[in-house]
């Protein structure tokens, strides 16, 4: 997108992301009364926003959504002032701002200018890539069971994947659905073990075991799949209403594709203090590649992100202490 001389709006932060990670950046970078704004995206949502239950985020011992957990962020930041403003980010590009470098991050028709950008742009769910995926979707193939559980209320329904989200939205849908069947492509999961006991304990959900799906097949709407076995060769058909699909994330990085370095699964490269390869360019949350992506460590690298971001607009405008 070509440069805009005069832009809309001049920060110190932009901050691209409204999940757990960005609204911290946020929280922080507003109380200490920095010129910010949060662009939170018009045509997608953070991911946590789809999780029905959430029991590890310290200091809130009964379980919570991930949409009312997001609702408590906002409200907070807006004690603070933080701007926020919705609206799919189309371009980050470098531009000399006076005597300094900086940033034009342009937002729907806006574009402003910043010092700094914070990136948490989170993840999205991985797609298997196989036959019906796409033309079911909506129609039996669902990403969210939060979102399209309840829909399938005492029907027979496949949970594709063996991480924590398989597991967890596994016995999310086991509340509604007559049966849940999990099919995993090893014969070991991925997930924490608490998720594997109550997963593996409970009556409605059943394994299938070293199976991959290779087609998801029905009339107008899911009515099987093919499964075939990685050890024996051996292919089944087997009836199902819903297909939900849960194998991993894919970070949304590519808007700072060719400015910042990514490591070899497109996640963005940071140092502990939340710094890209690039000046001005700090990432926090599911996009950068860490350990763990969980709301408390995204919290945490939106924190740090903010204070890095802080440090830097002071020293470029002459004011480190
Ligand atoms: P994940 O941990 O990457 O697990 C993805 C699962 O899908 C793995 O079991 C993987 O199999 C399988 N898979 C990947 N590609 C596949 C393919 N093409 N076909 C079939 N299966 C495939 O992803 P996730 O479960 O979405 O979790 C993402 C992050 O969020 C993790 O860090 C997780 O800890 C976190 N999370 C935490 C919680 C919680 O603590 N309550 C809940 C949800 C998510 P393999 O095992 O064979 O690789």
């Amino acid at each position: 997108m070509a440069e805009r001389e005069v832009p809309d709006r001049f920060y110190d932060i932009l901050i691209v992301g409204g999940g757990p990670a960005g609204l911290t950046a946020g929280l922080y970078a507003a109380r200490a009364s920095l010129k910010v704004l949060l662009a939170e995206g018009a045509t997608s949502v953070s991911q946590i926003t789809t999780t029905d239950m959430i029991e590890n985020y310290p200091g809130i011992p009964e379980e919570i959504s991930g949409f009312e957990l997001i609702e408590r962020f906002k409200k907070q930041t807006s004690q603070f002032g933080l701007e926020i403003t919705s609206g799919d980010v189309a371009s980050i590009a470098k531009k000399r701002l006076g005597n300094k470098e900086g940033w034009q991050v342009t937002v729907g028709d806006s574009a402003y200018d910043t010092l700094s950008v914070i990136m948490a742009t989170g993840a999205n769910w991985r797609k298997l890539g196989i036959p019906g995926e796409d033309s079911f979707l909506g129609k039996g193939v669902s990403y969210c069971a939060t979102c399209d559980g309840p829909l399938y209320r005492n029907k027979e329904v496949l949970v594709i994947g063996g991480g924590d989200t398989a597991l967890q939205e596994a016995i999310f849908l086991a509340k509604f659905v007559g049966k849940v069947t999990i099919v995993h492509r090893r014969d070991r999961l991925r997930a924490t073990s608490i998720l594997q006991k109550r997963a593996l304990g409970n009556s409605k959900i059943e394994f299938l075991w070293n199976s991959v799906t290779e087609e998801i097949s029905g009339k107008e709407f899911v009515e099987g799949v093919k499964i075939r076995n990685v050890q024996s060769g051996e292919t089944l058909d087997i009836p199902a209403d819903g297909v939900f699909i849960f194998i991993g994330l894919i970070p949304n990085t590519d808007l700072v594709r060719g400015i910042v370095d990514f490591d070899e699964n497109g996640y963005i490269v940071v140092d502990s203090h939340m710094k890209t390869s690039t000046e001005g360019i700090f990432a926090c949350g599911d996009c950068i590649n860490k350990l763990l992506r969980q709301v408390i460590t995204a919290c945490g690298d939106g924190a740090t992100a903010a204070f890095s971001a802080q440090l830097y607009v002071e020293s470029l405008e002459g004011k480190s202490y």
